[in-house]
């Protein structure tokens, strides 16, 4: 059974940076897939904008090998492709030129939603913001969407908030982190909040330790100078990672809704302590296999930027004291890994003999691959041979549970511009979080930089340094496996 989708409203999108690799990659391809999907509506348009000099038809040109490289699996019949091309527009407009908004303004209808995606760099953010006031291309009823990094640290964040909010309500201000439109992490929401079953264990009291790993194969080539001025910290923690904690550990919101689920979110990143250097392991990858180490790829020989991190964070609230949450990300690992881990405190007392029975259980939520859910139990193991325990899954691999309504799932972007047709917001990120988050990151970057802290080099394809093991050690515990 397919899953039913309801198509939104009648839209005008404009994409400035229609012809980038963002927009050709995720954007174009998740607009048609929607089509396919049958949620976007007879009234639906998209328009193209950038640089690029090309008129319609060679807009339609591009989008259509993008599709062909980029839509995957569809839903599609055969006369798809040219009804989704049928819906585009093109404008040639540069950012800073007058000229070009004019004419987009005439392309727009007014009777139906306008919301405009910054698909550039940053840089371009507030001038765009500027130029579509000015121009009067947006009023108070159209919505923007404003692509990642958001900031630099506390005081560009701030600065490009102010930007924004001097053309635009925060309510028209849709800033993306795409983990947030990710299915499995809804579903940590849905299983926390939907279930009477999680809630009452979910808390200091019950769990052990909480794990958030964000694990890559890949390495930085191709964008290393601009990666070498981020860094994991800053390109992961910050934004995705922080995300993810947060959705862990926030108090229940009163209801799924925008600031309802923000403001519990926000109070997390508040309550979140200060990291000393000492529960901080930053590593940067070595040569390893045909891949060149990361300095190499940084063009940096000096370079001190981390492309691991791990860290042992605490959330100083009631309901998390004493519950450390250990969180890593890093690139050249072993295996593309995504999850988070609840690990459950092991029963108080065994009435079983041996050291098998008093393992904690641990609920996995996986990001990737395979996303879904996972919860380990002990059973006997079966057969004679008296009383022995083992370790199963209770696993809910959602391809396998929930068949072709997975198939043709919508993926983090296609579900994000539907939200921001339909005017929610709940799955963006609020102007105070991102700054609270920076607040929280900004110390502890500058620790490392003033103790001019150097990254442990570590083996491409393993596991991170061997101090990132330590972090875990010093407390009696380890670190879930990195496997695919
Ligand atoms: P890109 O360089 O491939 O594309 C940039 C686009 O902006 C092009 O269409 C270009 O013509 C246009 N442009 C540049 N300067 C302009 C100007 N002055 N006036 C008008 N148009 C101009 O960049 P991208 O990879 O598509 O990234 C866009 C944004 O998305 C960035 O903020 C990036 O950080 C973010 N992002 C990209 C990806 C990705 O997978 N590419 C993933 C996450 C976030």
């Amino acid at each position: 059974m397919a899953a039913t989708t309801i198509p939104v409203d009648p839209f005008d999108l404009v994409i400035i940076g229609g012809t980038g690799d963002l927009a050709r990659r995720k954007i174009l391809p998740g607009l048609f897939r929607r089509m396919c999907a049958g949620q976007m509506p007879e009234g639906a348009r998209v328009i193209g904008a950038s640089r690029s000099d090309m008129d319609r038809a060679g807009f339609q040109a591009f989008v259509r090998t993008a599709l062909e490289e980029f839509a995957g699996e569809t839903q599609c019949d055969d006369g798809a492709v040219d009804r989704f091309l049928d819906m585009l527009d093109y404008e040639t407009l540069d950012v800073f030129a007058d000229a070009g908004w004019k004419r987009l303004k005439k392309k727009l209808r007014a009777d139906v939603i306008r919301a405009v995606y910054f698909s550039v760099g940053p840089s371009l953010f507030g001038e765009i913001a500027r130029k579509l006031s000015d121009h009067k291309v947006t009023d108070e009823h159209s919505r923007i969407v404003v692509e990642k990094p958001f900031g630099h640290d506390l005081e560009t964040a701030q600065a490009l908030n102010a930007e924004l909010r001097a053309c635009f309500d925060e309510h028209q201000i849709y800033r993306i982190d795409h983990y947030l439109g990710k299915e499995t992490v809804q579903n940590l929401m849905a299983v926390r909040f939907g279930n009477a079953l999680f809630e009452p264990l979910w808390n200091a009291q019950h769990v052990d330790h909480v794990q958030i790993t964000v694990g890559e194969t890949v390495s930085v080539d191709g964008r290393g100078a601009y990666y070498d001025k981020s860094g994991a910290m800053r390109d992961m923690v910050q934004n995705h990672i922080m995300q993810l904690l947060c959705l862990t550990a926030m108090e229940p919101p009163s209801k799924y809704g925008a600031d309802a689920v923000r403001d519990e979110k926000l109070k997390v990143i508040r309550a979140l302590e200060p990291v000393p250097l000492t529960d901080v392991v930053r590593g940067q990858y070595s040569a390893g296999g045909d891949v060149d180490s990361y300095v190499a790829h940084s063009q940096n020989p000096k370079s001190t930027t981390e492309s691991y991190i791990a860290m042992k964070v605490k959330v100083a609230n009631w309901r998390w004291a004493g519950t450390p949450f250990y969180i890593r990300t890093g690139k050249r690992l072993r295996a593309r890994m995504s999850e988070i881990a609840v690990v459950f405190k092991d029963p108080p007392h065994s009435i079983f003999e041996g050291e098998f029975n008093r393992k904690g259980n641990v609920l996995i939520i996986r990001l990737q691959p395979d996303e879904g859910i996972t919860l380990r139990v002990t059973i006997k193991e079966p057969g004679p041979g008296g009383m022995r325990l083992t370790e199963v899954p209770l696993d809910m691999t959602f391809a396998e549970a929930l068949g072709d309504q997975v198939a043709f799932m919508p993926d983090a972007y296609e579900r994000l511009i539907m939200d921001v047709i339909r005017g929610d917001q709940t799955l963006f990120m609020r102007g105070d979080e991102v700054e609270a988050a920076w607040a929280w990151v900004d110390p502890i970057v500058k620790a490392w930089s003033d103790a001019r802290d150097k990254p442990e080099p570590y083996d491409a394809s393993g596991s991170g340094p061997e101090d990132s093991l330590m972090l875990l050690h010093r407390d009696g515990r380890r670190w879930r496996e990195i496997k695919a």
